[in-house]
């Protein structure tokens, strides 16, 4: 009887709706910087995309958000990141922030001024941007960020948005 299975094709339903949610994001988030990419995304390497950018440069959140943390790495390199609704979380750095933890964010407003310590994945300055599922805050699931972001300056590693 069909009746019995409304609830599997409820739950299937239900699972196809939450595997949209990112989907849903994609290309809504704004470039935080207005560079070109000069490190492309790599899973295993470089788990974000380096952006060119002038030191002091402001530095913009790609979508509305709140801080979540403000830190330095391991490295000693200045951080912000932020959650977003829909459960995706931006990191940016090197940053001085001008922002505070806990606090709620617009997109394109100024999170801090891009520092003047480079990260180790080239000389030249850039921010380094990241983006991973809010889920897997502890061990982090980074994303490629030009999924997310709007057109623009993405490179050809951008895979189609099905
Ligand atoms: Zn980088």
């Amino acid at each position: 009887m069909i009746w019995r299975k409304i609830p599997i094709i409820f739950s299937i339903l239900i699972a196809c709706m939450l595997s949209l949610v990112p989907a849903a994001l994609a290309n809504s988030f704004i470039w935080p910087v207005n560079g070109e990419v000069i490190t492309p995304f790599s899973q295993d390497e470089h788990r974000g995309i380096d952006i060119s950018a002038r030191i002091g440069e402001p530095v913009m959140a790609a979508q509305d958000g709140v801080i979540h943390w403000i830190g330095k790495t391991p490295a000693g390199e200045p951080y912000v990141s932020i959650d977003h609704p829909g459960g995706i979380t931006t990191t940016y750095l090197p940053v001085q922030a001008s922002v505070s933890k806990g606090q709620t964010i617009k997109a394109g407003e100024t999170v801090g001024t891009l520092s003047s310590e480079p990260d180790k994945s080239s000389a030249v300055p850039h921010l380094h941007f990241g983006l991973f599922d809010t889920a897997t805050r502890d061990d982090k699931n980074y994303i490629n960020p030009l999924d997310f972001l709007i057109g623009k300056n993405a490179i050809s590693e951008k895979k189609p948005v099905l």
